[in-house]
């Protein structure tokens, strides 16, 4: 029997962790990848505003993490494979057929990013696909690209290529962007990229690697190819919910919903990060939800064991 079980070592988990070991409580945490940091590891930009550290990129800031947490005594498994969770009853199944108990648990299973779902996205991964602008901005460089999504992320992305790449087009379904006002200025700013809005990638088309799109433009006759060697997809996240099927209360777009305890519709399962915050998932906020779960946790454990001595 554990005290919290804590599902996902991205930012949030690994606080969780943290703060529950600060607090004196007995916390495992599970992490189904080979590697803790969550979406971290897909961070290849600068962050900027994590209050009190700047890195390079996701990976500098999770080596300040993984140094930290280091000195703390929670259990960290990972490349756990989880069988079924049953949140009632705060029990856990392991594929491996081990069953780990505990008093509370702490859902911190993120999101993980929407693929586009036409041929050629997964047949061509690897071989055009783009997985970052800033990481993969050198090997797209003298290349024409075209980047799909209509938020901060591909706007972001798009202005990163634009700075190597002849040209770059953003193709986007909305009629309008939604990304940031300064990105979208400075995407009208940018001579090298043309924005098509209204419209869709149908297909990656390619042998052996990226050779063109076929966009489809409402309210045109046809579809058309456009020649690219490379295809950026940011058209947003989705929740890792999975596990929990039918057990929790969540929104419409199947993010987990929370109090301002972080207390999930089951009590004593708390969710945190990303999967219960759509609309603002930063690192700082992650971070933040991790401390609250845990010393709400805290307290109610403190409680009960205060009744049970007697106290
Ligand atoms: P968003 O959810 O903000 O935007 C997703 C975009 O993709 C929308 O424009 C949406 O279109 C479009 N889209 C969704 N599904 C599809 C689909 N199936 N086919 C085609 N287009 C689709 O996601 P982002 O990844 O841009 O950003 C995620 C979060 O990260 C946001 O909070 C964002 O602010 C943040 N972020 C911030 C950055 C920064 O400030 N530097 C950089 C990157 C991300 P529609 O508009 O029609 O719904």
């Amino acid at each position: 029997m554990h005290d919290v079980i804590i599902i996902g070592a991205g930012p949030a988990g690994l606080s969780a962790a943290l703060w529950c070991d600060e607090l004196g409580m007995d916390a495992l945490v599970l992490e189904e990848g080979v590697e803790i940091g969550g979406q971290l590891l897909s961070v290849h930009n600068a962050i900027e505003n994590y209050l009190g550290a700047r890195a390079s990129n996701g990976r500098e800031l999770l080596d300040r993490f993984a140094a930290q947490i280091e000195q703390a005594e929670f259990d960290l498994w990972t490349e756990v494979e989880i069988e079924s969770v049953d949140l009632r009853a705060k029990r856990i199944e392991l594929r491996s057929g081990e069953l780990l108990q505990a008093i509370s648990i702490v859902i911190a299973t993120g999101v993980r990013r929407r693929k586009l779902d036409v041929p050629g996205e997964t047949e061509l991964e690897g071989r055009g696909l783009i997985e970052s602008g800033a990481r993969d901005r050198e090997a797209f460089a003298g290349k024409d690209v075209c980047v799909v999504g209509g938020g901060d992320a591909a706007a972001e992305n798009a202005l990163m290529l634009a700075e190597v790449c002849p040209t770059v087009t953003l193709v986007h379904r909305g009629e309008r962007l939604r990304a940031r006002r300064d990105f979208i200025e400075k995407l009208r700013a940018e001579h090298c990229i043309t924005v098509f809005t209204r419209a869709h990638v149908r297909r990656i088309i390619g042998d052996e690697k990226v050779e063109a799109v076929e966009i489809e433009r409402e309210g045109a006759l046809k579809p058309f190819q456009l020649a690219v060697q490379g295809v950026l997809v940011r058209i947003g996240v989705e929740p890792n919910t999975e596990l929990f099927g039918e057990q929790l209360r969540v929104d419409e777009r199947g993010y987990i919903l929370v109090t301002s305890d972080q207390e999930t519709s089951v009590e004593n399962v708390f969710a945190v990060g990303d999967v219960s915050n759509p609309l603002a998932p930063t690192i700082s906020g992650a971070s933040g939800a991790g401390a609250t779960a845990a010393k709400v946790i805290a307290s109610r454990l403190g409680a009960s064991r205060g009744r049970a001595s007697g106290r």
